[in-house]
């Protein structure tokens, strides 16, 4: 006995239906503690995505090696800054100090750019105005922290957003931030923008907001803020994400590549 129950559930990825089972904590506990469930729901969305641009005959760009994508401002939710804390706390020491010192790097670089406070208080600003903040961020060409070599050194436990991203169009677009250009697998669901009314009261038709935090302020959000006082069970969380998710934007909407990634 390990304190989870399976639930069984099914997906729709455009005209897929992903039939897919997750074990999940029995007892009340906080959102953080499903985030591996819902990044691999992400994946499974994506995958699915995947699948129909090679049917197409169309080959994915995204490998192992380019980290085109991984300038853009990378909006994470707060139960995912919890998770990646943990992530990085979990690390090796020496290796933890690089990360981290990549974390004040990153926040120090765009501090010196002149508008840290900016993109610290994104969901201060209208979405034009945080296109352009954001924007401005990717022409910094501050790299993730989690950036090793140009690949993903946290492959497995990166963000949804992450997951979401993928694309048939030359890696040299991404690294242009050419939005009009660039050409997207399509994702059928948004697993960011559910989870991120995810702590929100607000019906799921009303819940579809972008997280607003850059994932280099998630380590500096994370040391201040305790998970939330569990009051859901895991099969409670799970069906609640699942409900936002199936509303949350049917098909590949037009992207621009800077804040949403
Ligand atoms: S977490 Fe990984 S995939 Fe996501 S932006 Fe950072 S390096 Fe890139």
């Amino acid at each position: 006995m390990d304190g989870k129950v399976e639930v069984q559930f099914s997906l729709q990825a455009g005209r897929r239906t992903i039939d897919a089972s997750a074990r999940v904590p029995t007892g009340r506990v906080p959102l953080v503690q499903i985030i591996p469930v819902i990044h691999g729901i992400a994946s499974a969305l994506a995958q699915a995505g995947i699948e129909d641009v090679q049917e197409e005959g169309k080959t994915v760009s995204c490998r192992a090696g380019c980290g085109a994508c991984c300038r853009q401002a990378v909006p994470v939710t707060e139960a995912e800054a919890q998770y990646l804390a943990a992530l990085v706390e979990s690390l090796p020491a020496a290796h933890q100090e690089e990360v981290r010192e990549r974390f004040r790097e990153a926040i120090g670089r765009v501090e010196a750019a002149g508008f840290g406070h900016k993109m610290r208080n994104l969901g201060d600003y209208g979405e034009d105005e945080r296109f352009r903040i954001c924007l401005d961020y990717f022409h910094l060409g501050v790299a993730c922290p989690f950036l090793e070599d140009e690949s993903c050194s946290i492959h497995p436990y990166r963000p949804a957003i992450c997951r979401e991203y993928s694309v048939t169009s030359p890696a040299a677009l991404c690294a242009n931030c050419n939005p009009d250009e660039i050409e997207r697998v399509p994702i059928y669901a948004r697993p960011t923008r559910a989870l991120a009314g995810m702590l929100s009261e607000a019906e799921p038709a009303d819940a579809f907001m972008l997280p607003h935090m850059n994932l280099i302020y998630a380590l500096e959000w994370a040391e201040g803020h305790l998970p939330e006082e569990p009051r859901s069970t895991g099969p409670e969380l799970l069906r609640r994400f699942l409900e936002r998710l199936s509303n949350s934007v049917g098909a590949n909407e037009p992207q621009a590549p800077a804040p949403r990634k």
